[in-house]
């Protein structure tokens, strides 16, 4: 991984996956930000590792639509007003502008807010073996690829750097959480998909599903955080392709890193170093990106 920027007025303090973090430079020693500086990085990761190279403008790209439907999620369009993390005009220093944005440190919650409303990845290896998800069960029958009949909450453990995200159940979730938080941020994830998927389908889009992650503001309201409804944090298909498919490839034309998930569980057995992405996987990527946001923002 490159060493974080220098950036004036900011300190950095931690590195996602795929997002570097700052801090006031000004914040004393030991003390709780208010706001942070969030900088999306090209890096790509899947399975929980990072690979190489980097996916050129995949920042840009997952923060321009991030902020686009932040926008949307506030209620912009009507919508039921969803409190999101981001400090809105901020100056951001010029040397990340286009991928940064500065958003209010929030109390994270441990939790990967994942809806379905397709069956698929985890979801489709976990019902095979056992007809659920997250310890919900479904009915019989379902294919790779097929909708559900209505979306569902299938929480994850959000594990520490380095170890996997577990998949868990509800009654889990209120362990971790409580459960005022847990049934909060149940309601806002269903309430989230849902909006996105409609967005999504009006423009020939399946939401397949998707991922949040939430926070708690010094209110103790629960908030928005991270990126929202991005081709890193979602599967995004083509509509048509999935109604007139026949394989589960054709069904499941993916607006998102699928590309690489499938081109790494052909090549890498998961030990060991992940061997490095051929070029041509990392421009089909790049270039699945830019048409997912065309599609969607126009
Ligand atoms: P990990 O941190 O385990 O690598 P990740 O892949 O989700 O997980 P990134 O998305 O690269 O990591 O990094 C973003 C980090 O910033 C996450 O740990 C996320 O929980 C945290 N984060 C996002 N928004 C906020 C916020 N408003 N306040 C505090 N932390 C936040
Ligand atoms: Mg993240």
């Amino acid at each position: 991984m490159t060493a974080p920027l220098e950036l004036p007025g900011w300190t950095h303090t931690y590195s996602g996956k795929v997002r570097d973090l700052y801090v006031p430079a000004d914040l004393p020693a030991g003390g709780e930000p208010d706001r942070m500086l969030v900088v999306a990085s090209d890096r790509v990761s899947s399975f929980d590792v990072l690979l190489e190279p980097p996916i050129p403008g995949k920042g840009e790209l997952l923060t321009t639509l991030t902020l686009w439907w932040f926008d949307r999620l506030a209620g912009g369009d009507g919508g039921p007003g969803i409190p999101n993390h981001l400090i809105p005009d901020a100056e951001i220093p010029a040397a990340v502008r286009g991928r940064a944005m500065v958003v209010r440190a929030l109390r994270m919650l441990p939790i990967e807010c994942v809806v379905r409303g397709y069956l698929t990845g985890s979801g489709w290896g976990e019902y095979q073996a056992s007809q659920t998800v997250c310890g919900i069960h479904l009915p019989d029958g379902l294919r790779n690829g097929d909708r559900l009949p209505a979306p569902i909450f299938t929480p994850a453990y959000k594990a520490p750097q380095g170890a996997h995200d577990e998949n868990i159940s509800f009654e889990r979730t209120v362990e971790l959480v409580g459960v005022e938080h847990a049934e909060r941020i149940r309601t806002l994830s269903l309430q989230i998909y849902e909006r996105g998927a409609a967005t999504a389908d009006a423009r020939g889009l399946i939401l397949a599903d998707t991922k949040f992650e939430f926070g708690v503001d010094a209110d103790g309201v629960v908030t928005l955080a991270d990126e929202v409804l991005t081709a890193d944090s979602s599967r995004y298909w083509d509509a048509a392709a999935w109604a007139a498919g026949q394989t589960p490839a054709e069904r499941m034309a993916s607006f998102d890193k699928q590309i690489v998930r499938d081109w790494l569980a052909a090549h890498w057995s998961r030990e060991g170093e992940p061997p490095t992405l051929p070029a041509d996987v990392v421009e089909r990527t790049a270039a699945r990106y830019r048409e997912l946001i065309e599609r969607l923002a126009g």
